[in-house]
């Protein structure tokens, strides 16, 4: 299985013969470019994927993608140029399923996503703790592979102050830890009895909560917890921008939004700031702290005030299901522990009725999925607005996100029904993870159909490429090399790890594409974006290394040098030489 190490797929012979076809510049004198860019590999991502060596942009706009002899009457005086000289120049990054505000905060909180195991988690805590002032001390990205199945207990935040109400979120956004402080401001004690929809884990042979809450149990505390401040949002959006721009990235689905969100958006557009194009999914009503009842149909009917150029908030995110740690993801068949089959958020009828009213409305839906009886009751309800719903939105384009199990009998479907695939790919390797939280409860042979992206490709379904940032990793490159060998992008792992999850690997021009010009079909963006092709915006990402000319553990080495927006150099690596 190791032979895909050796998969070097040597496309620069294409790079020189393609080029004819890509020829679009017009041999007469031209009006100069703005920017021009020269020697490359530009992988275009257009209908025959051709290469070309430079391209010619104006008021961000392309205006002529060819050879260097083509594209040379483009260079004026005042006219940029960058000198690919070899490296690899494609379509801006689409990120699919991304929290932009939620990674900016990982700045503001105590950050604990790179800390692995109970005692670096605990040495970490203690030193954020230690400079932290104020009521909350609110830290994210807790392992909770570093754990067992019923999740950490409250005894890893003894050496903090207990003082402060303590909220430690999970690497997965669907469980937290807090401190007793923080279970009696919410009411949970041992006579509390176990949510339908969410759960209060226990300490072992007793009724004591154990400080791990799941699903709506710890959205008590996000209704508790203090509200963000504008300026604070307004910083961390700044920062995740500005990082997502540093990994190539000029187009992303919001699927956290509320009024909140919004007002930060508006306000970085405004001060040309905002150097992505962004499709907000408005959160449904009722989920976590957003808002509800009135406030909820009042956010639908005014998010158009909030729009501009590059910002469009038609879009509804929807909760299907949990995930497989805590047995809230919804499945089909039980888990192999408890023998239940997961919750969804809402029954059926009510679940169409819903999904229906939006679809009617001609909103793009986004479902949170991670259990295959999840995927099928999304599928189900979009069927239900496609046969009773408005006829003239039968082609808008829904997305189904993460993916983790998928029913065979239902993967046609994402073609048949126009659903897009955001598998996130991220999570899509062996590890830690794998063996203490996923294999336990749902098998092996679950655990090793888990993520099926070649079946849905097979099927004709369209792939998105996602992050889930900050829930996953937001680097790109990451999800394409983990896509493609199945393996731990972060290091080698054993044979054995390796083959559980071995069966669904596929290309790296499948994963291109996944993360331009179907993102771009994704938004219904695709005139605009997704391809460097005449009359697009400018959305570019270059790469120090072709990425088809490395091995394919390297490609997560592979670093942006620059990334273009609208024609204009919005991240530039730190130390680039040149250009
Ligand atoms: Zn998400």
């Amino acid at each position: 299985m190791r032979n895909n190490r050796r998969m070097r797929i040597t496309i620069s012979i294409l790079l020189i013969t393609s080029s004819v076809l890509a020829a679009c510049a017009k041999q007469a004198q031209q009006d100069p470019a703005d920017l021009v860019m020269m020697n490359g590999g530009i992988y275009t991502v257009d209908a025959t994927h051709s290469w070309a060596e430079a391209a010619a942009i104006a008021d961000g706009v392309i205006v002529a993608v060819g050879t260097n002899d083509e594209i040379k009457p483009y260079v004026g005086d005042s006219t940029k140029v960058i000198d690919l000289a070899g490296r690899m120049a494609m379509p801006g990054i689409h990120d699919s399923h991304v929290h932009p505000l939620e990674g900016g905060y990982e700045q503001v909180y105590c950050n604990l996503w790179y800390d692995y195991g109970v005692d670096a988690i605990i040495t970490k805590l203690q030193a954020c703790e230690k400079n932290h002032v104020g009521e909350w001390f609110e830290a994210v990205g807790l392992d909770l592979g570093s754990f067992g199945l019923r999740g950490p207990d409250k005894s890893i935040l003894d050496g903090l102050s207990q003082d402060k109400y303590i909220f430690v979120d999970g690497s997965d956004g669907h469980a937290a830890l807090v401190n007793d402080k923080v279970l009696e401001l919410i009411g949970i004690d041992e006579n509390s009895v176990q949510p339908l929809d969410g759960v209060i884990e226990r300490r072992e042979g007793s009724l004591e909560p154990s400080g791990t809450l799941r699903e709506s149990s710890r959205d008590l505390v996000d209704k508790s917890r203090p509200k963000r401040k504008f300026a604070t949002s307004l910083a961390a959006m700044r920062g995740a921008i500005n990082l997502m721009n540093s990994h190539g990235i000029t187009s992303a689905y919001d699927v956290w939004v509320g009024e909140h969100e919004m007002q930060v958006y508006k306000t970085l557009a405004e001060t040309d700031e905002l150097t992505m194009r962004i499709r907000g999914a408005i959160i449904d009503e009722g989920v976590y702290e957003k808002h509800v009842g009135d406030d909820f149909e009042r956010v639908l009917r005014v998010r158009g005030d909030y729009e501009s150029d590059n910002v469009n908030y038609n879009s509804i995110k929807i909760m299907v299901d949990g995930v497989f740690e805590g047995e809230t993801g919804a499945i089909l068949e039980p888990y192999l522990t408890t023998n239940n089959n997961g919750s969804l958020y809402r029954e059926a009828e009510e679940f169409n009725t819903r999904v229906k009213r939006y679809y009617d409305m001609g909103m793009l839906l986004h479902f949170h999925t991670m259990g295959d009886r999840a995927v099928r009751t999304a599928m189900d309800a979009i069927e239900y607005a496609r046969s009773n719903g408005e006829e003239t939105l039968r082609d808008g384009r829904h997305t189904i996100s993460h993916l983790g199990l998928v029913d065979p009998v239902d993967i046609p479907r994402f073609a048949e029904l126009n659903i897009g695939a955001s598998v996130t790919m991220a999570w899509a390797y062996t590890s830690e993870w794998t063996h203490g939280l996923e294999i336990p409860v749902l098998g092996i042979e679950r655990t090793s159909q888990l993520y099926p992206i070649r079946s849905i490709q097979a099927a004709d379904g369209v792939i998105l490429g996602g992050s889930d940032w900050n829930y996953g990793d937001l680097d790109p490159l990451l999800s394409i090399e983990t896509a493609i060998t199945r393996d731990d992008p972060w290091g080698p792992v054993s044979e054995s790890e390796y083959e559980i999850l071995g069966a669904e690997m596929v290309s790296l021009e499948t994963m291109i594409d996944a993360y331009t010009i179907n993102g771009a079909w994704q938004i219904h963006a695709e005139d605009v974006s997704g391809s460097i092709e005449v009359g697009k915006r400018a959305d570019i990402a270059i790469y120090d290394h072709n990425l088809f000319e490395i091995d394919v553990y390297e490609i997560s080495e592979t670093k942006v040098d620059l990334t273009i927006f609208d024609g204009r150099v919005v991240y530039r690596r730190l130390g680039l030489q040149g250009q």
